[in-house]
């Protein structure tokens, strides 16, 4: 039995809006939040796609990885998100997927320019190259947060990303944003040369569109596009 059942709530929608937005990956792909005020973590479990979880399927972990609720499997790459927890006091929300645009230009050597406005969040993204196996090791996932510094989000080099937020919300519409800042970029780069937002719009852009304010709206925009295409219950 779930403890915090709106917790677990927000994220399965976390998961479901993600699946929508082109980050799902058969069952691949994980979302965790942090329970505000303890060590426990709600994790999307193994074996199901992101467009299956429900808030009844979401287990509960500790920060050493151990499930302490729930019925399904823990995925293999808890460390991802435990060992970011543990470092970034102020991250309550952490996810790790797979999508194609971002996977791709983490295979180059190219880096993110803000060629969309979606772009201007994303100038100082890291990218990650220590491995490309699965990070499922306590030492492994050191090792990402370590890369992550107090950015947002990373790409790891022919795998995937990783974006940690202070919600829910934040973490899982930067995770979209990011796809759609890759996908924009790898457009781009198809007409050859292209220009890109100065830096001095930057920080204008940041202020002007990615605000908190629209952060929650982009949020509800998308619970609202989740609860048009699914017939789940809990919706
Ligand atoms: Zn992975």
């Amino acid at each position: 039995m779930l403890k915090n059942y709106k917790l677990a709530r927000k994220v399965a929608l976390a998961c479901n809006i993600l699946s929508l937005e082109g980050h799902g990956d058969i069952t691949l792909g994980h979302v965790t939040a942090r329970e505000h005020g303890s060590d426990y973590l709600y994790m999307k479990p193994k074996g199901l796609g992101l467009d299956e979880v429900t808030p009844r399927d979401i287990i509960v972990i500790n920060l050493d990885g151990e499930k302490i609720a729930g019925l399904g499997g823990r995925h293999s790459e808890y460390p991802i998100h435990t060992e970011i927890y543990r470092v970034r006091t102020e991250i309550n929300c952490v996810i790790h997927t797979h999508p194609p645009f971002s996977t791709a230009l983490a295979a180059s050597d190219r880096k993110l320019r803000p060629v969309s406005h979606e772009g201007v969040l994303f100038t100082d993204l890291p990218v990650f190259t220590d491995t490309t196996e699965l990070i499922v090791k306590p030492e492994q996932g050191k090792a990402i947060a370590e890369k992550l510094g107090g950015q947002k989000a990373m790409l790891m080099r022919n795998h995937g990303i990783v974006v940690a937020g202070e919600s829910v919300e934040e973490a899982t519409v930067y995770a979209i944003l990011l796809e759609k800042a890759a996908t924009m970029q790898f457009y781009a780069e198809l007409l050859s040369a292209y220009h890109w937002t100065s830096e001095a719009e930057v920080f204008r852009k940041q202020e002007q569109i990615y605000h908190p304010q629209n952060i929650k709206n982009f949020w509800n925009y998308f619970v609202r596009k989740v609860k048009r295409n699914y017939r789940n219950n809990y919706l």
